[in-house]
């Protein structure tokens, strides 16, 4: 049976928007030394907007609509942004086919009979995109914190764009928080090594792993592990549901995937890292009363 201190730990989660799955996940906490964060949708609001668009060999205004066009079918945030940034211009997206999203890369489609690539530099490069010429203006946007996705239209580099995602009001206060307590914080993102240091350095984050593939989150996990860390894995996408089912203990945003929540021990209700410290403060305060 549940020691009724479980039950009252519980109770006080949930009135500050932490949902514990069950004993195991409050137990578990209070030994966790390494917290991994997702970057986008966890440390950011997961909303990002269009803010940088280039072109070259074309009109922007079509490089645009056809990025757009790309992105339409997409259900990624940055695929949203560009889309969302399009129409605030009065481009309407134009049907894509052959459309592919290839995961934490890019996506790909014809959109009236040219071929239209957008995603990652690496994404581009798998497809013999020389990307080469937009390098200096993508890093000026990287040290900003920005997102770069590259596009090619009938296999040369047209331009580039960026989209921006603010950090969450609450995560500087959360990360401060947790390295009060003296875990160790890691960041964990699909996005290019330059802008997830931007973003770690106005957090004070100080281990960061960017451009890690989707199936290779939990590995690092995996990895932390082996090095004898107990781990909590904090994330809200799809992509994340593998790593925190890995960690000793999975925590999901309640603004997120339900596939996240699905694979976590605590969901946050708000998407407020805050939650984490609290946890396992809470966490040890329960444990030593059971002991
Ligand atoms: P994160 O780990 O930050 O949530 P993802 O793994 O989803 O990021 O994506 C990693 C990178 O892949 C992005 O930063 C972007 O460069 C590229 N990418 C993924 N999907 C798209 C898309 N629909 N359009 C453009 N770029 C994309
Ligand atoms: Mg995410």
């Amino acid at each position: 049976a549940t020691p009724i201190s479980m039950t009252v730990a519980m109770a006080q989660g949930a009135r500050v928007g932490i949902l514990f799955r069950n004993a195991d996940a409050i137990e578990r906490m209070r030994d966790v030394d390494t917290v991994v964060v997702d970057k986008t949708g966890t440390l950011t609001l997961g909303r990002p907007a269009l803010t940088d668009f280039i072109a070259e060999g074309f009109a922007h205004d079509e490089a645009l609509a056809l990025v757009a066009s790309v992105e339409q079918p997409s259900e990624h945030p940055i695929g949203l942004a560009i889309v969302e940034g399009a129409k605030a211009r009065g481009l309407t997206p134009r049907p894509a086919e052959a459309f592919d999203a290839i995961n934490g890369l890019g996506v790909q489609a014809d959109i009236d009979g040219k071929r239209v690539l957008a995603g990652s530099r690496n994404f581009l490069a798998q497809h013999s995109v020389d990307t080469q010429g937009w390098e200096v203006r993508a890093e000026t946007w990287r040290m900003e914190s920005k997102t770069v996705v590259f596009f090619a239209i009938n296999g040369i580099a047209a331009g580039i764009a960026a989209v921006a995602d603010p950090i969450k009001e609450s995560t500087p206060e959360a990360i401060a928080g947790l390295r009060n307590l003296g875990v160790h914080i890691v960041m964990l993102t699909g996005d290019s090594r330059r802008t997830a240091d931007a973003v770690a350095r106005q957090l004070g984050i100080d281990e960061v792993l960017a451009e890690v593939l989707p199936e290779d989150k939990a590995s690092h996990v995996k990895r932390l592990q082996a090095e004898g860390h107990t781990v909590a894995m904090a994330g809200d996408g799809i992509n994340d549901a593998p790593a925190l089912a890995q960690a000793e203990v999975g925590i999901a945003m309640g603004t997120g995937t339900d596939v996240a929540m699905e694979s976590a021990g605590i969901t946050l209700v708000k998407g407020d890292l805050r939650g984490i410290e609290r946890a396992i403060v809470l966490s040890r305060a329960t444990m030593r009363n059971i002991r």
